[in-house]
């Protein structure tokens, strides 16, 4: 008999119609390259609404393992900090909905992969803070909104070795898209830096230890057509929910 395959959780990110004929909809939102993605890893994406505590409980019910998205900028409340002019749209909401599912899941010894804001979203759940706007930083930083092609890598990172992202694309360095103006400050306790670019941004974090956490600051779901390796992230979720043992 064959196992089911994972079922991974995807939480929406909130869009605001901004024109056509009802301007002001709120739409719940999951850009369909994450879905492709976990289809083509084999796994089974269902899609999150944005839920109080009850909901959060429920939704975990129903999965195996969680896929936090790209997105907004995290509202700097959510870790002690008011907003900097560079700060973008923010929905607290929706930042608390997804908090809490990362929570819910780490309780639970589900897996977490965060991807862009879902990595800086990882960071703030576990008492992490962020950079707000990388361009108001005072030091030298790389381009981390690319302007070229969206699957086309842009920046460098260095992985760190023994790290679980080294062991999953089996080498030390990559090749990654950037399209994010926020970064992790403070890293949170129990997490470390798995990945730098090098002006010292970091581009992933994972758990010290425990079940499966990652995060990537870059857009593998984007890269996968044209940088088939990229799937190697999604596939490690999805292997990591235990459902997959033959
Ligand atoms: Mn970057």
């Amino acid at each position: 008999m064959n196992h089911p395959a994972p079922v991974i959780g995807v939480p929406t990110n909130v869009l605001v119609e901004k024109a056509g004929s009802f301007p002001g909809t709120v739409r719940a939102s999951v850009n369909q390259d994450y879905l492709d993605a976990l289809q083509a890893a084999g796994a089974v994406p269902v899609v999150l609404p944005m839920a109080g505590p009850d909901g959060i409980a429920a939704q975990l019910d129903l999965v195996d393992g969680l896929l936090l998205s790209g997105g907004v900028d995290v509202a700097p409340g959510l870790y002690g900090e008011e907003p900097e002019p560079g700060l973008g749209e923010v929905f607290e909401d929706m930042d608390r909905h997804q908090i809490g599912l990362a929570l819910g899941a780490r309780e639970r010894g589900l897996p977490v992969l965060g991807i862009c804001r879902g990595l800086q979203v990882l960071n703030v759940a576990f008492g992490g803070t962020l950079h707000q706007d990388l361009a108001a930083l005072p030091g030298p930083v790389l381009q981390h909104v690319q302007v070229g092609w969206r699957h086309a890598p842009s920046h460098r990172v260095d992985l760190a070795p023994g790290s679980l992202l080294a062991h999953i694309f089996g080498c030390q360095e990559l090749a990654v898209n950037s399209f994010h103006h926020q970064a992790v400050k403070a890293l949170a306790p129990g997490l470390r830096v798995c990945a730098r670019a090098r002006d010292g941004v970091v581009e992933g974090l994972e758990a010290a230890e425990g079940p499966f956490l990652l995060g990537v600051q870059w857009h593998p779901e984007g890269m996968v057509a044209a940088s088939p390796d990229m799937l190697r992230l999604f596939q490690a979720l999805a292997g990591a929910c235990g459902r997959q043992e033959p």
